[in-house]
């Protein structure tokens, strides 16, 4: 059997490495110079920046990126960071979110004394762990049809979760007594980086999952560059060939031609391609075909980027601030870490700014409004920034929009962070791994409903449960 696979982001990267384990010859194509997509790397004179994801989770046994590295026998070195996410809200509070519970209620005590958060908050970690164990044993998920949707009874341990999935988070606040304006603030800026949404359009189910995340939160050494070479490293070490810097423009039955005019044959495909972009791949009929089972409509969101290095040593390396001004509601800053000298030099940090924008937007603008537009959110956050950690001597500035993440990572309107899950969607009609062809699988996060590494890992697993029932 010979696998190719279309895409090295981490739902590609992590689908070659399962297809190699059934015993497949695999080959990665690779568009970009790096493997990455949305978590590549760049790098300017002696600093190496992340270009999108700075964070890494789910590395628990039972978790996606914990079950792959235990598949692979090695995992990437990496340093655990705690606080996961420091916060500063609108107001000024600065509250940082501990890996141990107690501190991390002892934050919240003291930044809102009136209310009482352990319930809602033992809750959120219950069902964060049964939600987890409950998606290890679901090798059909995302669900098809009624019935997959149905086989979660069979899973009797698990089934009292299922109503999760039909009560929104923000009424799971209420129904705890946590309903001030300032706490939501708190709980929106998590969800927005964990599950790109808000408590009111989250279901709970993942909206604890989202809450739950900056919980355990790591740093791979040497910041996105580290996992990716780790990644190489191992797929070329297990046999995976990874062809770099090919672009597959057209995908017939079980052939694959790229922009350059290689041709590729594949038993198996899996395309890690984002939603917007797969019927291009298809030409006429197949064409009709794919679209049937996408909806365009759907859109994620873009992000707006800062990189630069500077004299600084920020032991708190991913924090959020809240401006809730028009143009940024709030930006995530995240440092390199300080001891990590293959990012920066010594005594140097390299910094990643993201801020959530409307991708469109961006795409209809004319030249100098774009400009305009993108030096005015830069000067605001920048300023901010400064001001607030006291950083120095500023180097390699840099600023992305949208059309910069479609550029470098193909994905349309560069729509990244993925399709949120979001309350009211229907559980049993999400689009999942298949095509109208057997052979033909998606993976990425617009197909599993979650985002980041740890969702398209998730997804990578799931598809390689389902690919091994059929065989
Ligand atoms: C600013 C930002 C910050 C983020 N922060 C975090 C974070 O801290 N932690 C976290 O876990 N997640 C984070 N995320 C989300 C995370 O990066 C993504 O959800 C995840 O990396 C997506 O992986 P993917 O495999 O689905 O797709 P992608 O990463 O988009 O990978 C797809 C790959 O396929 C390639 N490709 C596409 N079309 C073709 C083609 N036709 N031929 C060949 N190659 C092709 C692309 O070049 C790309 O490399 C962040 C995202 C952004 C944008």
């Amino acid at each position: 059997m010979k696998t190719i696979v279309v895409g090295a982001g981490g739902g590609g990267i992590s689908s070659a490495i399962l297809a190699r384990k059934r015993g497949h010859e695999v080959c990665l194509i690779e568009a970009h110079e790096n493997l990455g997509g949305c978590a590549s790397w760049f790098k300017r004179g002696s600093f190496i920046f992340d270009a999108g994801a700075t964070t890494l989770s789910g590395l628990k046994s039972q978790q996606p990126l914990g079950k792959l590295f235990s598949l692979m026998g090695k995992k990437p070195s990496v340093y655990p960071q705690d606080p996961g996410i420091v916060f500063h809200l609108s107001s000024g509070k600065k509250i940082s979110y501990y890996q141990d519970f107690e501190k991390w209620m002892f934050e919240l005590e003291k930044a809102f004394p009136s209310l009482n958060h352990r319930p809602f908050w033992k809750k959120v970690y219950k069902i964060n762990d049964e939600a987890w164990g409950l998606l290890s044993k679901l090798s059909n998920f995302p669900f098809q049809k009624p019935e997959d949707f149905l086989g979660v009874f069979k899973l009797i341990p698990h089934t009292h979760l299922l109503p999760y999935l039909f009560i929104s988070t923000d009424l799971m606040l209420k129904r705890y007594g946590l309903e001030h304006p300032e706490y939501l603030e708190l709980i929106n800026g998590i969800l927005l980086i964990s599950a790109q949404a808000h408590a009111d359009q989250l279901p709970f189910l993942i909206g604890a999952l989202g809450l739950a995340y900056p919980q355990d939160t790591y740093v791979p050494v040497g910041g996105m560059k580290g996992l990716m070479d780790f990644f190489e490293s191992s797929c070329t070490e297990s046999g995976i060939e990874i062809i770099k810097k090919t672009k597959i423009s057209n995908i017939s039955k079980h052939k694959l031609s790229s922009t350059s005019g290689e041709e590729f044959y594949g038993d198996e495909i899996i395309l890690n391609v984002d939603h917007w972009n797969l019927p291009n791949l298809f030409e006429g009929p197949d064409k009709v075909r794919i679209n049937q089972k996408l909806d365009e409509k759907k859109e994620a969101w873009g992000a707006f980027t800062l990189y630069f290095g500077c004299r600084s040593q920020i032991a708190e390396l991913y924090q959020q601030i809240h401006l809730n001004h028009p143009d940024v509601k709030n930006y995530f800053i995240s440092f390199s870490h300080p001891e990590d000298i293959s990012r920066a030099p010594a005594g140097f940090q390299a910094v990643t700014i993201s801020t959530h924008t409307q991708a469109r937007d961006w795409f209809e603008m004319d030249k100098e409004t774009y400009q305009a537009n993108k030096k005015r959110i830069q000067n605001l956050i920048l300023k901010d920034c400064l001001e607030r950690f006291q950083l120095e001597d500023i180097k390699f500035l840099t600023a992305g929009t949208p059309r910069s993440f479609e550029r470098f990572t193909h994905r349309r309107y560069g729509f990244v962070g993925g399709l949120p899950f979001l309350f009211g969607m229907n559980p049993w009609k999400l689009e999942g791994h298949m095509t109208p062809w057997k052979h033909i699988h998606k993976i990425g996060d617009t197909t599993f409903p979650g985002q980041g590494l740890v969702g398209v890992v998730a997804g990578a697993l799931s598809l390689d449960a389902e690919l091994k029932k059929e065989l």
